[in-house]
């Protein structure tokens, strides 16, 4: 009677994650979003989404089917 060593064969599975995150900005600027919306009823715009809920020209309430523009700006010199 022999002793038998089992020895169980191991996969070397390797998981090839190669993931590389090119977003890396130094973040010392100060951004401002102002976000403009368009009637698409009317196309009646830009209009302040903070102020203008509905459009000032035909009363239309933003809905989704009305453009939103979202630009950033950057304050500061
Ligand atoms: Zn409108
Ligand atoms: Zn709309």
């Amino acid at each position: 009677m022999a002793k038998h060593s089992s020895s169980s064969p191991r996969e070397t599975s390797g998981s090839s994650g190669g993931k590389k995150d090119g977003s890396s900005g130094s973040g010392s600027r100060t951004y401002t979003t102002s976000s403009t919306w368009y009637c698409n009823n009317c196309n009646f715009g830009p209009n302040n989404i903070n102020i203008d809920a509905c459009c000032p020209n035909c009363q239309h309430r933003r809905c989704k089917y009305c453009r939103v523009t979202t630009t950033s700006v950057a304050s500061g010199r």
